[in-house]
């Protein structure tokens, strides 16, 4: 067989017929050896996402290959990360009329149409393979992968389920509840967990896919058979039991009002189950319907929002090598998340512990993260533990994230900027001082800023890129382009008290503080915020952060704001001195050795619990706005969203205060202004929204 296309390596070693990739056709076509390879190239993109243009490209070919079927066609991706990244999210927005079920009915025949072909087909995957991708890919007989390969179907954290035959035809290649539970939960296969499962039928090297197809054309490759289980759960009561157990677990992340779309794809799928003809029906109707749900359109705003910041972040940040100061709980992690995302880093402190520490903590996160043995082996050689600070004098970026005390921090740029290079940045990672303050004994306070992460940094997507005053333009700006760099979505804000995410969430807890001085049970106050749709509850949310850490944010926040912050509360206080600092010492309000707590009561707490919490975050969102923190309500969200895990199916913040009515959430913060305090008074800014 000759050479197949691999453009994506630059190395087309067939030659591909005149270039096909006209507006319109995105599959660029070539044969060989009676094989014929469609591969797919969207064209001004480096992702290949699924649109009508590539369903209606694929139904021409297919038309062609029904006339005069090859030995068999081939599937791949043109684009070096991967297969296709799910379905084109733009075109949700056309589908949303009467029109959606006919246009995913059309979607969905060209599929059905392909799977009809009379010749083998193979899809060979390297990278992800998501959403619209993996229906794609699931449409052929054989699945080849290239080592890294991933599959999965994340439609739900759009609030969808797949739409294109997806419910029926990975319940029907693989054991259904594990397919179930790709779809319910969004979760990827990595390429050996998509081995075992039998999502793919072979696991090769790059360099011998060709040979990998020819097995399969010549019948060495042998299809799954569907296993016991399949056939147990083609009767309506064994699913009928499995969808129960599935709805209870299911309960326990996500209530049904809140995210109707697993619940949606669990009755299709016990309705159904058995019946493809009846089950594709139901999927189409249903993903129409939850298109159109406010949970969906909510989330897809989330999505337009990530999109938002990700753009923010493009450019040349100049940076290619960080030194860290500070290898604590953060310090750590920034060097490690700097280090996997290509930087080369060196980290400081002034004890060795926490350096040997640091080193451990990446090679935990390169686990987590799924990095093969020798990206792990090179990331450990990009982190540098650097005791004697030699880093400073190299680094085009200098990330300070010391002990939060300010003289301390104020030594140590004293000291940095004696051995910086002139042109490189020094940022710093404090969460409750002044950068005005920091940064006015500084020679430079043109490349001071601050680059604020989240905790824990791998996980957490948000970064507040702060000014002060005197920060050059272009240091933002390499800044916002470096979040880029290490896969980081940036908010630009102020040098404001507790900046902009502190500042919103910090009377959120210290309200839930409050509360449980006032009597409230602990477990009621964080099932309201929980039902309300946070990822936990303020109480436990203070325990993960570190109840030392609260303390010291919310009396910083007390005395530098205007507005009154809840007494910083003796219940918290006596915590800290008592060593109990939440889940770093095991223990705060929650006991955290069995893992994190779940706060289970029936137990209703006082009427306005959960306008209490939620209330004084937004009017903090308001007072933001109004004072320039950030410079739009998207951003807010899209802070808010990424960094707190602000209910995503209510859009955000400021999207939730627009769609309650700002004049009625106004009015409810004046009563309740009246009845516990000025705290809850509301901002000037409601009147201007
Ligand atoms: P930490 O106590 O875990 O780590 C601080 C580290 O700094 C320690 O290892 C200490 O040995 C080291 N250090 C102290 N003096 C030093 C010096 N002169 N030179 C070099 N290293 C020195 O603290 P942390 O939680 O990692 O916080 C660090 C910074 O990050 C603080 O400014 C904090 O406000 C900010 N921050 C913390 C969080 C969080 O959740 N912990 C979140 C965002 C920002």
């Amino acid at each position: 067989m000759s050479k197949p296309v691999l453009s994506y390596l630059g190395e087309t070693r067939l030659a591909l017929g005149p270039a096909e990739n006209a507006e319109g056709h995105p599959w660029r076509r070539a044969e060989a050896d009676g094989v014929v390879w469609l591969v797919l190239d969207c064209a001004d993109t480096s992702t290949n996402t699924i649109s009508e243009a590539v369903l209606e490209g694929l139904n021409a070919e297919v038309e062609a290959l029904e006339k005069s079927p090859p030995k068999a066609v081939v599937l791949r991706s043109a684009k070096k990360n991967g297969f296709a990244a799910g379905a084109d999210i733009n075109g949700f927005r056309e589908m949303t009329g009467d029109g959606a079920v006919g246009m995913l009915r059309k979607g969905a025949e060209v599929l059905d149409r392909f799977e009809r072909l009379r010749c083998p087909t193979i899809a060979v995957v390297h990278g992800m393979a998501l959403g619209a991708g993996f229906e794609i890919a699931l449409a052929c007989d054989y699945r080849i992968a290239v080592d890294g390969a991933t599959f999965g179907f994340p439609e739900v954290n759009l609030g969808l389920h797949p739409g294109l035959g997806g419910t029926c035809r990975l319940p029907a290649l693989i054991d259904p509840l594990e397919a179930m539970t790709m779809m319910l939960t969004g979760k990827t296969a990595y390429t050996k967990k998509a081995r075992s499962l039998g999502i793919v039928d072979a696991v090769v090297e790059e360099r011998h896919v060709e040979a990998a197809v020819e097995a399969v054309v010549a019948g060495k490759v042998e299809r799954r058979k569907p296993g016991l289980k399949a056939k147990a759960l083609q009767f309506e009561a064994a699913r009928g039991l499995v969808a129960n157990r599935m709805r209870s677990e299911t309960g326990k992340k996500a209530k049904k009002e809140h995210y109707p779309a697993p619940y949606a794809l669990i009755d299709i799928w016990e309705e159904h189950g058995d019946d493809r003809k009846a089950m594709q029906k139901a999927e189409i109707e249903s993903f129409a319907a939850l298109l159109k749900s406010d949970t969906s359109q909510n989330l897809q705003r989330v999505f337009f929002l990530q999109q938002g910041l990700k753009n923010a972040a493009r450019g040349e940040d100049g940076i290619d090598h960080v030194h860290v100061i500070g290898a604590g709980e953060m310090g750590a992690e920034i060097a490690a998340w700097a280090a996997i995302r290509g930087k080369r880093v060196t980290l400081g402190d002034i004890d060795l512990k926490p350096l040997g520490k640091a080193v451990k903590t990446a090679a935990g996160i390169c686990k987590d993260k799924h990095l093969t043995g020798i990206e792990t082996r090179d990331v450990l050689d990009r982190l540098i533990p650097d005791p004697k600070g030699y880093g400073l004098a190299k680094a085009d970026l200098v990330i300070e994230a010391a002990t939060e005390n300010p003289e301390l921090k104020e030594k140590i740029y004293a000291d940095s900027e004696e051995r910086m290079k002139p042109d490189a940045i020094l940022a710093t990672n404090t969460s409750s001082l002044r950068l005005s303050e920091l940064g006015s004994k500084l020679k430079n306070p043109g490349r001071f800023a601050g680059l604020h992460f989240f905790n824990p940094v791998s996980k957490m997507q948000l970064l507040e890129v702060v000014s002060q005053e005197g920060t050059d333009e272009h240091v933002l700006e390499r800044l916002m382009a470096f979040c880029g760099e290490i896969s980081r979505l940036p908010v630009p804000v102020t040098d404001y008290p507790g900046f902009l995410v502190n500042r919103a969430l910090t009377p959120y807890l210290m309200e839930a503080m409050v509360l449980m001085e006032e009597g409230v049970d602990k477990e009621i106050i964080d099932r309201a915020a929980i039902d309300f749709g946070m990822p936990m509850g303020p109480v436990a949310l203070a325990d993960q952060v570190g109840l030392d850490i609260c303390l010291h944010v919310a009396e910083s926040l007390k005395s530098s704001l205007e507005k009154p912050m809840p007494a910083s509360s003796d219940k918290l206080r006596r915590k800290v001195e008592a060593g109990n600092k939440g889940k770093k010492s095991g223990k705060g309000f929650y006991d955290w050795s069995d893992g994190t707590p779940r706060p289970d009561t029936d137990k209703a707490g006082p009427d306005d619990l959960t306008d209490r919490l939620i209330l004084p975050m937004l009017d903090g969102c308001v007072e933001c706005l109004r004072k320039g923190v950030a410079k739009s309500a998207d951003e807010v969200d899209g802070a808010m969203i990424f960094a707190t895990g602000f209910a995503p199916f209510r859009g955000g913040p400021m999207h939730y205060a627009r769609t309650r009515g700002t004049e009625e959430i106004r009015k409810r913060l004046e009563e309740l202004a009246e009845r516990h305090g000025n705290r809850f008074a509301p901002d000037p800014g409601w009147a201007d929204l």
